[in-house]
């Protein structure tokens, strides 16, 4: 009966997510269908375009995050360098944090233990954490990667940044689907954070300070004994 019980969960939840996701997207079809019938009007003028342009862009990010969540039931678990893919990440990241000033240090144990992952998964969610670190600080700042491997079998990895900050009533209502604070968010980023990192059978915690920054601490075991599939949702 737990497994059933959790299934009906799973499917009441995949429910939620479907009907914010048709919400989420009604709202930027029904201004870009606005401005298609000004089109025929022949009175667009071109910040309209501007606008149905970055509503697109707005439905491409949502569909985008829901595709990570929703990714096929298996997915391959391989062993990996942190370091590595963290490496890649922080190539893929650098054009975004060069344009908003922001510098990424790393701070990496030498003898960090190998890890069992499902590598793009891995990678989405340090994306998304980067991200989310580069949005708070406006004006730049750094972003420090921590991570250290310990004798329990887990490895510790800290996104630090020294942005906006969170209040702690707000906490809590992170990683609730679409809750965003930005005009131009899809409050699925962190959310999709915890679904991967749980997979992983790690966790993940946030630690905040009003306008001093922001703490995010994965723990996530190293799995020494490599699984090739699990199931993902
Ligand atoms: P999005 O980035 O699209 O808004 P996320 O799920 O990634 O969605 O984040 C949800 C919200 O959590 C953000 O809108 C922001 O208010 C808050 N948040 C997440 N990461 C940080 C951070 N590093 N510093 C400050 N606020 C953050
Ligand atoms: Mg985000």
């Amino acid at each position: 009966t737990e497994k059933l019980l959790l299934k009906s969960e799973k499917m009441a939840l995949l429910g939620q997510m479907a009907a914010g996701i048709a919400h989420e997207i009604r709202n930027p079809l029904t201004s870009i269908k606005g401005f298609i019938q000004l089109f025929k009007s022949n009175h667009l003028q071109e910040e309209y375009y501007n606008i149905v342009l970055s509503e697109l862009d707005r439905i491409n990010a949502i569909v985008g995050e829901f595709l990570v969540l929703s990714k096929p039931s298996a997915s391959i678990f391989v062993e990996k360098d942190l370091n590595e893919l963290i490496k890649d990440v922080i190539t893929l990241m650098s054009t975004q944090s060069i344009l908003n000033n922001v510098q990424i240090f790393s701070e990496v144990d030498s003898d960090l233990p190998m890890i069992c992952c499902e590598e793009a998964q891995l990678k989405q969610v340090f994306l998304n954490l980067f991200k989310n670190a580069i949005e708070a600080m406006p004006d730049g700042g750094n972003i420090y990667l921590k991570m250290k491997g310990n004798e329990k079998g887990t490895i510790v990895i800290q996104v630090i940044d020294e942005g906006v900050g969170i209040p702690p009533e707000r906490i809590p209502t992170l990683g609730e689907p679409f809750y965003t604070t930005k005009e131009k968010g899809t409050g699925l980023g962190l959310m999709t954070c915890y679904k991967i990192i749980e997979t992983h059978k790690g966790q993940l915690s946030i630690h905040s300070e009003v306008n001093r920054g922001t703490t995010i601490e994965i723990v996530i075991p190293t799995m020494t004994q490599p699984l090739l599939k699990r199931e993902f949702v």
